[in-house]
């Protein structure tokens, strides 16, 4: 008998009717447990609650919120090979990447355990004599969080912390795909001992506990992260009521490589940057645009390289890609897999489902050679092991099309010409660029996010987390 995980409410775990089963993608055999669909009314309950704490957590000390935030990074440290373990059963990136992002999660409680103690004000003199001028920041109250599955702990991280270090409350709605590392999290908040009501967790669907989050009028602000059509649904939602709203969405991103690159580290960018996490990460590499000249050599090295890849359960040694997160993403995976196998020009390698000794949704990677950047595989984001090839004349028509898409997230070149390094760090329209490094994989202490389609708002992660999780407000003094 699987046991039951209710929401956590105002310091109190509570039970909810509804029941959603976790399911490893490795093994479908293996049920992680059953998580609360909770109704819409449990957030009136969850606003309530952080509504209630959140005047006092305000004005709670600032090292007192820094202790608690670091109290929280330890508990994460020391449970770190357990929740990597949980991590990779329910969303089934390997046992490495789970480490590393429940990792990340640790290191980003501990950054703003540290800025909590930083929030400084401004002080200057006014136009006018004998006048001062105080700019200070302050909380914004309730924040909601919606998060999606593919960083279970990173991302209700990234946004629980800076939200609870600025003196804001909290309800946390992450993805009904991965509850388990959510719900893990809670309970070393709740251990830490926060204030009953600092923190809520309110597991349950997009539609129903989603759509509550963003039009609850005692939400001050909602930070999302997921796919582009629901963001701007969020973002209409917040907007309407004239809420803060922060947007982090999808990709198309491109990684180019030029003729002189080294081309060893190319291909180690392209692969890790496309493949790894099973290409499950809004950072992936999905249009690697090649110069012609080292075109044919890339692609026979990077074919090479894939053929090496063992493709597996997440749990297993000798895996290096996990399985799709579920058959609803592996069914968008082959869609698009089909309608590149169909493209005039354009030729799958890999892409095939295969099977391992546990049923799981294992898919080979998918390098699509002679792919045009029109093609609706190239524009569109897929969110899984698929990397269009796109052959270029030249840097100059590789920085045209690496800017050729709706999206802006990060972009990567490959060269060892300084010149070109420069330039393109100058015109890539991305919020970030990588130089001989994957297009995936960012440091957890500086802003992180994107351009156009991609982000909306202020900059997540670093220090410039604090411009979404705070207010200004200046203060003019005739003392
Ligand atoms: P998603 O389907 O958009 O879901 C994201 C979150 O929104 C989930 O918690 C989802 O709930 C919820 N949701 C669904 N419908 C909603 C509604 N009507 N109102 C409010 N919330 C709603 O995205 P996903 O499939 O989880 O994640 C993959 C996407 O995230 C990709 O596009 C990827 O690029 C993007 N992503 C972006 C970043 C970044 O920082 N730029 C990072 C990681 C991922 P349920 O799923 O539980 O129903
Ligand atoms: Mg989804």
């Amino acid at each position: 008998m699987t046991s039951a995980t209710g929401i956590y409410i105002d310091g109190t775990w509570h039970d909810v009717a509804e029941h959603r089963e976790n399911i490893n993608p490795s093994d479908h055999s293996d049920v992680i447990g059953l998580f609360g669909r909770a109704e819409r009314s449990a957030v009136d309950d969850a606003v309530d609650a952080a509504s209630r704490a959140f005047p006092a957590w305000w004005r709670t000390s600032p090292q007192r919120r820094a202790d608690l935030l670091e109290a929280v990074a330890a508990g994460i440290t020391t449970q770190a090979d357990d929740l990597a373990h949980l991590l990779a059963r329910e969303e089934g990136k390997t046992l490495p990447e789970a480490k590393g992002e429940v990792m990340r999660a640790a290191h980003i409680f501990r950054f703003f355990s540290g800025e909590a103690l930083r929030v400084v004000g401004e002080r200057q003199a006014s136009t006018r004599d004998g006048v001062t001028v105080n700019l200070v920041r302050e909380p914004l109250g309730v924040v909601g969080v919606i998060a999606p599955w593919n960083f279970p702990i990173a991302i209700p991280a990234w946004k629980t912390a800076p939200a609870l270090a600025y003196g804001n409350t909290v309800v946390l709605k992450p993805a009904e795909l991965v509850p388990a590392s959510a719900v893990a999290l809670a309970r070393i908040i709740h251990e830490a001992g926060f204030p009953p009501g600092v923190f809520n967790l309110v597991t349950g669907s997009g539609s129903v506990i989603g759509d509550a989050i963003s039009s609850h009028p005692g939400i001050a602000a909602v930070t999302f992260t997921g796919s582009e059509p629901v963001g701007r649904r969020v973002a209409a939602t917040a907007v309407a009521r004239l809420a803060e709203v922060q947007l982090e969405m999808g990709g198309k991103n491109p990684l180019i490589v030029l003729a002189d690159a080294d081309l060893d580290i190319a291909v180690e960018c392209a692969v890790n940057g496309a493949f790894f996490s099973t290409g499950q990460r809004c950072t992936a590499s999905s249009r690697l645009i090649i110069e012609d000249s080292i075109h044919d050599r890339f692609v026979d090295a990077t074919l090479a390289r894939l053929a090496q890849l063992h493709v597996g359960n997440a749990l297993e040694d000798a895996t290096d890609i996990g399985p799709v997160v579920d058959e609803r993403q592996l069914d968008t995976d082959l869609h698009y897999l089909g309608i590149a196998r169909e493209t005039v020009g354009s030729e799958v390698h890999g892409g095939e489902v295969v099977e391992r000794a546990t049923r799981g949704n294992f898919l080979t990677p998918a390098l699509i050679t002679g792919a045009r950047n029109d093609d609706i595989v190239s524009r569109e984001e897929v969110f899984g092991p698929v990397a269009s090839v796109i052959r270029v004349a030249d840097y100059d028509e590789a920085v045209t099309v690496a800017n050729d898409t709706e999206f802006g997230l990060v972009a990567g070149i490959c060269t060892t010409s300084l010149r070109a390094s420069e330039d393109f760090q100058s015109r890539s329209d991305t919020g970030m660029v990588m130089v001989n490094l994957p297009t995936a994989g960012v440091d957890p202490h500086v802003a992180f996010g994107g351009r156009k389609g991609s982000s909306f708002g202020p900059r997540e992660q670093g220090a410039h987390a604090r411009d979404f999780f705070t207010q200004t407000k200046t203060a003019y003094v005739r003392p």
